[in-house]
């Protein structure tokens, strides 16, 4: 077994490479090759492998297994060959971003708190780390700021191998018993961490980081947070969100949230006396048709426990069988119908199949909706 060479260590900024083909063996639907050299990062560490092409060819996964590096690749290369190597660079600086940005975050949190990251997950769109205790948001965005204090310092990562006897002398975090070469990521003045990811070699340019959630988590918290493009990305997402709020609203951009207040309330305010009118108009309507026997009524644009208020309202006065309708605006209606002791359910029954309709309730008051005319209600209720 010969140890494939790790460009992606030596120069993490390898975005081509040129590599002879050791071996490529076929295993399911896809090709598993080992080359001799590749920048390749294959998945470890929490962070996800790299993606590109062989020779066209595209990469889909890469891991480590057994020592070897194993690229799964669409079609075959030819074992003895040389390929060149293409990795999907805004991809992986995407994660190196995430990554750098991560260890600042729990480095400051476990100087400051001592608190260890039991957890760490990145995703497509955010990167969730859980920290073995509790903060709060005001500590949280202090963190932040901190975070992107030492971001901004633009200071060198600094990676190194130290011996045995070197790491016995050093404090650093780690997330499991290490065994063989251990490899340190420094982050001047916030994080020392044992880590076999890939790193920006300069805080700058992680760009900045951004806490975006906190909850509770076993005896801690999850965090979900985002670093790089990624910030700008969230930026021009919310800012495109607050501004058409803004212009709906007509509120200054910084003032959305108290217009939507106002609307709230004025929304309320408005129910009020939206209930208080369809009162009244139930009252005026039982009025009407008090003693008047059974009656068919047609009201637009009312809510469902609307029409069953007025059909209530009406029966209790008009000594028969009072249904009420209402338009939804769509060819359908939605009706409440019913009498005081009556049995309306055979009448029903026999209103949903003529009408296409559905619904019904107790025997003496009903509910549902019909899809049809209000000529073709009206013939219904003449018979
Ligand atoms: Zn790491």
């Amino acid at each position: 077994m010969s140890e494939t060479r790790k460009l992606y260590y030596e120069d993490v900024y390898k975005k081509e490479f040129t590599a002879k083909v050791l071996e490529c063996g076929e295993c399911e639907k896809e090709f598993a090759v080992i080359l001799d050299q590749t920048a390749f990062y294959p998945e470890g560490g929490g962070q996800p492998c790299d993606l590109g092409t062989l020779n066209r060819i595209a990469v889909l996964d890469v891991q480590e297994k057994d020592g070897e590096i194993v690229h799964y690749t669409k079609e075959a290369v030819e074992a003895g060959s040389e390929v060149i190597g293409k990795i999907d660079w805004d991809r992986r600086f995407d994660l190196m971003q995430q990554h750098s940005g991560e260890h600042i975050v729990s480095g400051l949190v476990h100087e400051a708190y001592g608190y260890d990251n039991v957890g760490f997950h990145m995703s497509s769109d955010v990167l969730t780390v859980d920290l073995s205790g509790v903060l709060t948001e005001a500590q949280l965005a202090e963190i932040e700021a901190e975070t992107n204090k030492k971001i901004w310092e633009n200071s060198e990562v600094e990676i190194t191998y130290p011996s045995k006897e070197e790491l016995e002398k050093l404090s650093y975090r780690s997330k499991k018993e290490l065994t063989g070469q251990v490899r340190l990521v420094r982050f001047p003045g916030s994080d020392l961490c044992a880590c076999c990811g890939t790193h920006v070699t300069h805080t700058g340019e992680i760009g900045a980081v951004k806490i975006l959630t906190v909850e509770n988590f076993h005896e801690g918290i999850r965090l979900t947070m985002i670093c790089g493009k990624r910030v700008m990305d969230y930026l021009n997402m919310v800012n495109d969100q607050n501004r058409q709020v803004s212009v709906k609203l007509s509120a200054k951009i910084g003032e959305t949230a108290a217009a939507v207040g106002r609307l709230q309330d004025e929304n309320f305010r408005l129910k009020g006396q939206v209930a208080h009118v369809v009162d009244e108009l139930c009252k005026a309507e039982a009025d009407r048709w008090e003693g008047e026997g059974s009656v068919l009524l047609f009201h637009d644009g009312l809510e469902a426990d609307q029409v069953r208020k007025m059909a209530d309202a009406v029966m209790q006065k008009c000594s028969g069988c009072c249904a009420v309708f209402s338009s939804n605006g769509d060819g359908s209606y939605k009706y409440a119908m019913g009498e005081l002791n009556g049995d309306l359910r055979q009448f029903t029954k026999e209103m949903n199949a003529a009408l296409n309709g559905r619904g019904g309730g107790k025997p003496f008051f009903v509910q549902g909706s019909v899809k049809t005319s209000e000529e073709e209600i009206r013939q219904f209720f003449r018979q």
